[in-house]
């Protein structure tokens, strides 16, 4: 080798030398950029973190927000639809008891009530007061709902005929005077019950006495042979029992309705 070819080689020797110099550099200076993206990332990522909890909570409000405005525009509609009912109730003339009565007795209690007890009509007292089931058969009644782990007012109380019917519609001040609704006075009356039964939508439907278990059934079969045994109305869980008074007049009846009471426990819970 002379001396030229010996400073050429050396001089693509310095070359390669500096390539491989340059591309490590750039090498890592990529790797140095990738390491900084990564910890940029790193930074970032909290900050993300932080930007989906804060919009989680915001949705979260808004969820909460939501089913509350629903609630209430749901429990709106349910009383306001009774509150409607009531109104045309409170003007009904369609049978003659809305004659005489002293006042209309719509029914109390929850308008979204799991359990909806019914009756045949008010009586001396209910017609006064305007609310259902008072008096000492409405006090037994009353007993036997906090028995089963409710409240009057989370239950709802109603009758098959919202007005009272006399012996003798003249004497509305008389005591003793209530009688039995006719078939006729609670076909009339029924689809005002109906409509509140579809308004308040109840898990079980418990009837007190032969008068309404009769009328919602349309059978002619004596309550004791009734009671205890789930049927259905307007596709609900009807279950029927013997009427309070009847308990104040023979007390060894409560046994029988606290066994058909715990059936209708059992069945709300069931149905959660
Ligand atoms: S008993 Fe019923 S149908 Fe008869 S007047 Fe009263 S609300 Fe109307």
């Amino acid at each position: 080798m002379n001396q030229l070819e010996y400073l050429k080689l050396l001089k693509l020797a310095r070359t390669a030398l500096e390539e491989y110099k340059n591309w490590d550099e750039e090498e890592l200076v990529i790797d140095n950029s990738m390491m900084q993206n990564n910890t940029e990332q790193k930074k970032v990522e909290p900050n993300v973190e932080k930007i989906n909890k804060e919009e989680i909570n915001n949705l979260e409000k808004q969820e909460e927000a939501i089913d509350t405005i629903t609630k209430n525009v749901q429990t709106k509609n349910a009383e306001q639809k009774l509150e409607d009912l009531k109104k045309q109730i409170i003007g009904c003339k369609k049978c003659d008891l809305g004659k005489y009565r002293l006042n209309a007795v719509f029914g109390s209690g929850d308008a979204y009530a799991d359990i909806m007890f019914i009756g045949e009509g008010p009586g001396f007292q209910e017609d006064h007061k305007g609310q259902p089931f008072i008096g000492k058969a409405g006090d037994l009644l009353t007993k036997i709902i906090i028995a089963m782990g409710f409240t009057r007012e989370t239950v709802y109380i109603a009758n098959i005929v919202k007005c009272h019917p006399m012996k003798n519609p003249q004497e509305p001040e008389l005591k003793s005077n209530d009688r039995p609704p006719t078939i006729e006075e609670m076909q009339v009356c029924q689809p005002y019950l109906d409509e509140q039964i579809k308004i308040i939508k109840p898990k079980v439907i418990v009837t007190l006495g032969a008068s309404s278990t009769r009328a919602l059934l349309k059978t002619d079969e004596v309550i004791s042979s009734l009671r205890g045994k789930f049927t259905t109305y307007l596709a609900i869980p009807l279950m029927p029992t013997y009427h309070p008074a009847a308990l104040l007049r023979n007390p060894k009846l409560k046994k029988d309705v606290w066994i058909d009471m715990q059936k209708v426990m059992a069945l709300v819970k069931k149905k959660g």
